[in-house]
């Protein structure tokens, strides 16, 4: 199978285990090269949640998704849609599998399942949001799809996924802060 330039002589770990600093950089290399810049991923997810949260910033967007892709479950989902994506472009799946993915068959569901795994591991919310980028289709995710030179079957969705697990971590954290500062504001008042 031809290769992504990234991981030309990749040499695997013992035990197949990756730090979060390994982990992030290979996810990084390999989307950049199939067309995902963080900042695509960061758009997205500043998209999805800058209604709901008041000041927040795109640089704050960016910090969640680099801390997303430091993940196990994002690198191991990364990997195999990226796999299986450039598999199918390559023609090297069995029928009736490779037409299928070739096609992007819309009742071809198991795509959607890899990314709702790892869109709850912030809470079930994460998956409710990806849904949504499912069904609107904003920014990359809708290149991607119209993308008639590559096989995205399998990426489309996790770009989404990733978007919405980054959008939800940050929705967490201000409603933390939020109940820190006024516990504080109500400590001080006493
Ligand atoms: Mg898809």
């Amino acid at each position: 199978m031809k290769e992504l330039k990234c991981l030309k002589d990749f040499k695997p770990n013992p035990g197949d285990i990756y730090s979060p600093e390994e982990m992030q950089r290979i996810n990084i290399a390999m989307l950049a090269e199939r067309g995902v810049t963080v900042n695509d991923i960061a758009q997205l997810a500043y998209g999805a949640q800058s209604k709901y949260i008041d000041g927040l910033t795109l640089e704050e967007m960016t910090e969640s998704v680099l801390n997303v892709l430091s993940k196990r479950d994002q690198f191991h989902a990364i990997l195999l849609a990226i796999n299986v994506d450039m598999a199918a472009e390559q023609g090297l799946l069995m029928e009736p599998l490779q037409s299928i993915l070739i096609h992007d068959l819309g009742l071809f569901g198991l795509d959607e399942c890899i990314a709702v795994g790892i869109a709850g591991n912030y809470g079930q919310i994460g998956v409710t949001n990806y849904g949504y980028l499912d069904v609107s289709k904003p920014g990359k995710i809708n290149i991607l799809q119209r993308d008639k030179k590559h096989c995205h079957c399998f990426l489309d969705d996790i770009v989404g996924a990733l978007a919405a697990v980054s959008a939800i971590r940050v929705a967490q954290h201000h409603a933390i802060n939020d109940i820190v500062n006024e516990k504080a504001k109500a400590t001080e008042a006493k």
